[in-house]
């Protein structure tokens, strides 16, 4: 079994080691897909990258963004290349599974005030209870000034919870099946019990209106967003992992968007997509289905005097892109569910999944042979450690990514990523190796992909 840390010298562990520092401290500021967007913007405007409303025109080594409602980002470096012949494209989501806030959130019950929910993205409920759950989101009022709420991050800041049942009482509950342990319905979170002067729930409305201006009806008109509370983690006496909430898909995210402000004077033109919606199927503005990806393109078209409909829909055709999102690695706990020559493990680097989907591939991108040699042929070259991996043996489960919605607009696209271990709970584990392993592997795509 060969890692990806076996061929680090020194110099190669203290970049490992530094850029995890980077991406946790990332991580430990984006707990939200808003909170990302922001993070990239603040990265990218670092390395020069300017809003598109700041560009009357582009040239090549221009570096542009768009930013789509706060919630998606999309980048662009000009190459020196012809536009048309398309772009070398880094693609990853940034929202991860949660619990929302409904719209009618709060509501007092037994003394007790709660504030009801609805899950966001595929959880196992019973992982969410019991855990400290901090607040963040935004509450957008009637004159339309937006309240930025985070509330639970801070050592000193309260935190939020779903309650579990005391193991005394649960001889009913445990006889039940995983799936029903803990319902939908019943994942209400606790936010105070104070009646010394007011009624506990006129208590918290009041803390909401002295600290926010908030009314009730305001929270209609709100995203908020219930997530694990506290900072990214070194995990394993040797600190070769990282145990985080939002490793999906925030891993790949990172590690795109940093190896994105790495590239200079790009041949083909890089670009970096960023977005939101994709733990609920990638529908809606702010999700890949969104025309925005491909408007952005015709924007960028516009600037250089080069738009027009058969450009756009050339470039779509002409592109390269890496979609990226997490997979599963091997987990010696739970091995039946996996076929273990076709599947990832921790610290054996990057994943390339040439096909998703489930039950007889249903629903996958199938990425062609021809590309992914390409991509064998760029790995080898620069000694960057990758594997092959499915999600699952055959007929076990499966899942989707935001591939083949690219693939649709007739461009080469395969999926990869880093496999992890808890994905979808509280805490997520990922290797520091293979997080080190993606980031090279996109900066040699974004360079050498033709
Ligand atoms: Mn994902
Ligand atoms: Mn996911």
């Amino acid at each position: 079994m060969k890692t990806a840390w076996k061929k680090y010298n020194d110099t190669d562990l203290k970049n490992v080691f530094e850029l995890s520092e980077k991406y946790k401290k990332f991580l430990d500021s984006a707990k939200t897909e808003r909170e990302a967007c922001a993070q990239a913007i603040k990265i990218a405007e670092n390395y020069g990258y300017q809003d598109i409303s700041k560009y009357s025109s582009l040239k090549p080594g221009d570096k542009v963004y768009f930013n789509n409602r706060d919630k998606a980002i999309c980048l662009y470096h000009i190459g020196s290349d012809d536009i048309v012949s398309g772009l070398n494209i880094l693609g990853a989501h940034i929202d991860s599974p949660r619990i929302d806030l409904k719209q009618n959130p709060l509501y007092e019950t037994d003394g007790l005030v709660l504030f009801d929910t609805h899950y966001y993205g595929g959880i196992k409920k019973y992982q969410w209870v019991a855990q400290p759950l901090s607040l963040h989101g935004v509450v957008v009022k009637k004159n339309g000034e937006k309240i930025n709420i985070s509330i639970g991050e801070n050592e000193n800041d309260p935190v939020f919870g779903i309650s579990d049942l005391l193991i005394h009482l649960s001889k009913d509950q445990l006889e039940k099946k995983g799936s029903v342990v803990i319902e939908g319905e019943d994942l209400n979170a606790f936010v105070g019990s104070n009646d010394n002067k007011l009624s506990p729930k006129d208590a918290i409305l009041k803390l909401f209106k002295d600290n926010y201006d908030i009314e009730e009806a305001d929270f209609s008109s709100a995203e908020l967003e219930l997530v694990p509370a506290g900072k990214a983690r070194d995990y394993g006496l040797d600190r070769s992992m990282i145990m985080a909430y939002g490793h999906d898909d925030r891993v790949c995210a990172y590690t795109s968007l940093y190896a994105m402000m790495q590239i200079e004077n790009p041949a083909r033109t890089s670009c970096t997509i960023l977005v939101d919606k994709e733990e609920v199927g990638s529908n809606g503005a702010t999700g890949m289905h969104s025309r925005f990806f491909e408007n952005t393109i015709a924007e960028v078209l516009d600037k250089m005097n080069k738009y027009s409909e058969l450009n756009v829909r050339r470039i779509l055709t002409n592109s390269f892109m890496l979609s990226s999102d997490v997979n599963c690695a091997f987990d010696p706990n739970y091995p039946s569910v996996n076929e273990k020559k076709n599947t990832a493990f921790l610290g054996k680097g990057v994943v390339f999944t040439k096909y998703t989907g489930a039950r007889g591939k249903s629903g996958c991108n199938d990425a062609n042979p021809e590309f992914y040699a390409k991509i064998r042929n760029i790995m080898d070259k620069h000694n960057i450690t990758y594997q092959t991996g499915e999600l699952g043996k055959v007929d076990q489960g499966g899942g989707g990514t935001i591939a083949y919605i690219l693939a649709n607009l007739n461009m080469e696209v395969i999926d990869c990523g880093i496999g992890l271990h808890n994905m979808h709970a509280c805490y997520e584990v990922a290797s520091k190796a293979d997080i080190y392993e993606m980031y090279s592997c996109y900066i040699k795509f974004l360079e050498e992909m033709k």
